[in-house]
């Protein structure tokens, strides 16, 4: 049986169990009551926020990049998901119950790719000197940076709490390095 073979032996199962529970959104709704927070995320397979951080269908918006980074292409996709969703004028109670989770990881393979800053410099749209800044090899100082520079997005609503945590892939925990606070004071 190939890999493929098992993934949809498995689908079945999920298309089962979730039809079954109720659980199915075979639409997008025009109001998101569930959903509690967009997951900024790492690519790296080791580390879905479906298992990290139990996340059920319909809760989390999941946005994975290298690294989990707040990169000018991550915003263009936020953006993007604001006109689809209208996520910003729908997330219902709007009193900071809603999260924007920065989730970075130990041992990141972002971390390989300090030796290339032409790569980083590109994918952050930066120049040699910001690179720094964007500490590729501390997941702690790089999420704490990440945390900071959505702060500093006007249009994002300044109700929202934003976190930045670090999930420690030898040891399976989650560590709070930003905790949750509004973009914006009033
Ligand atoms: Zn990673």
């Amino acid at each position: 049986m190939s890999n493929l073979d098992k993934m949809l032996e498995r689908n079945k199962d999920f298309a089962a169990q979730q039809f079954a529970a109720g659980t199915l959104m075979p639409s997008l709704p025009r109001a998101l009551p569930n959903v509690k927070a967009i997951i900024i995320g790492c690519a790296d397979m080791r580390v879905d926020p479906a298992h990290v951080l139990g996340t059920k269908p319909g809760e989390a918006v999941v946005m994975r990049n290298i690294g989990g980074r707040i990169t000018p292409g991550l915003l263009e996709q936020l953006g993007l998901l604001g006109r689809i969703g209208d996520v910003a004028g729908e997330i219902p109670g709007g009193g900071g119950e809603f999260h924007i989770i920065v989730l970075q990881h130990t041992d990141c393979g972002i971390t390989r790719l300090a030796g290339d800053p032409a790569m980083l410099m590109d994918y952050f749209q930066i120049q040699e000197a910001e690179l720094k800044a964007k500490a590729v090899t501390d997941p702690r100082a790089a999420v704490a940076g990440d945390a900071a520079s959505l702060r500093a997005i006007p249009a994002l609503p300044g109700e929202w709490l934003v976190s930045g945590l670090v999930y420690d892939v030898a040891t399976g925990l989650v560590e709070i390095v930003v905790p949750p606070a509004p973009i914006r004071t009033a």
